[in-house]
């Protein structure tokens, strides 16, 4: 059985976060929320309850996790050396959704880092994060708490229906904020290359960093090709029913979609839209699910309910997906199109 403990997303009572810690420093599983998405949470030092974790959510052991801690102090004895980047960029966006690559510390479980010699950390921002790292007094490493390859959760209910019966604990402190999964940066190379865009963009970065890039798949030391980030894994995130993105110019793209969603209907098909509030006017005129996402004006809106809108149409049990692309590739919009892109199936340009 699964517990289901609420919290007050920004006051958590401290029994309750107690139970939880104590629950974590015993091996357990417990799933709390971030300011990005839900973490499935364990002792990232206790090598057994870390294989747990990756049985619970059917992870791939080649798929590396994020320690999380509650302060920049704690990540010396993670790591080799402090790189003075981590410093510079911890003063500047911790707590919050960057994780840091930097060398692995020997203390550090191989089952962690999935047998790379590198760690990810960060700090979450959080308050039900930050009070569950503080009363754990331990690194706590936490993929988000969804069954591998699905959407991450933004919602307890989102964990339970992906978790339930397979994990010890939730902690429900309500819906998360930020929506897509922290920026990965790998501070191992130079210049840094961002691994995975999130909520802290490339722009903020380098305006820490002049020289961050956006990264690429690398190397290992034996010379495999290894998922630096496993974000890079081609199917993530994805619903049930296939996805096809429509690209090209928004006037265009719009009848492009429409027409094919009046196809898919008429071939007897249960289609889903993931559509803005600026698409629902011309969606009312055929019987699609639509899942719609908030204004195509308001990205953080966007980003916040992502996931979710995913799950709603796989709930609804429709066949196939449709929905136009992000055509921007700047500051969040880079993340959510990230995103969207690897949770599809096809992308069609329209032209
Ligand atoms: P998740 O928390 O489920 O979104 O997945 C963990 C994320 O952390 C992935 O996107 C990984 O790329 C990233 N990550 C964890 N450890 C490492 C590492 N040592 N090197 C590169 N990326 C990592
Ligand atoms: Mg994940």
């Amino acid at each position: 059985m699964t517990e289901v403990v609420r919290v007050d997303a920004a006051r958590p009572n401290h029994e309750d976060i107690s139970r939880a810690a104590e629950c974590l420093r015993r091996g357990g599983l417990v799933a709390f929320p971030t300011e990005t998405v839900y973490g499935l949470g364990v002792h990232a030092l206790d090598r057994a309850a870390v294989r747990r974790l990756f049985q619970a959510k059917g992870r791939p052991a080649n798929d590396p996790l994020i320690v999380h801690v509650s302060s920049f102090a704690q990540v010396a004895p993670l790591v080799v050396a402090l790189p003075e980047q981590a410093a510079l960029l911890a003063a500047r966006f911790w707590p919050g959704p960057l994780t840091l690559v930097m060398r692995r510390a020997p203390s550090v479980p191989l089952e962690v880092t999935a047998g790379l010699e590198t760690v990810a950390v960060r700090v979450p921002a959080h308050p039900v994060a930050r009070a569950l790292l503080l009363a754990a007094a331990l690194p706590v490493a936490a993929p988000s708490a969804n069954l591998f390859s699905r959407p991450s959760p933004t919602r307890a209910a989102h964990v339970l229906d992906d978790l339930d019966g397979r994990i010890d604990m939730v902690v429900d402190g309500g819906p998360t904020q930020g929506g897509v999964e922290s920026t990965v940066l790998d501070l191992t190379v130079d210049p840094p290359a961002v691994l995975r865009p999130g909520a802290i963009s490339v722009e903020m970065l380098r305006t820490v960093i002049p020289a961050v890039r956006l990264g690429v798949v690398r190397a290992t030391a034996d010379g495999r090709a290894a998922i630096a980030s496993p974000g890079l894994l081609s199917k993530h995130y994805a619903p049930r029913a296939p996805i096809t993105i429509y690209q090209g110019e928004p006037a265009a793209v719009r009848p492009a979609l429409l027409a094919a969603a009046r196809e898919a209907v008429a071939a007897g098909l249960r289609v889903g839209v993931l559509a803005t509030t600026e698409d629902m006017p011309m969606l009312s005129q055929v019987p699609v699910v639509i899942a719609e996402l908030g204004s195509e004006y308001d990205v953080e809106a966007i980003a916040a309910r992502l996931y979710a809108a995913l799950r709603e149409l796989d709930a609804a049990q429709v066949d196939l997906i449709l929905a136009r692309d992000v055509s921007q590739d700047a500051g969040l919009w880079r993340a959510v199109r990230d995103r969207l892109h690897r949770a599809a199936a096809r992308v069609t340009a329209i032209d």
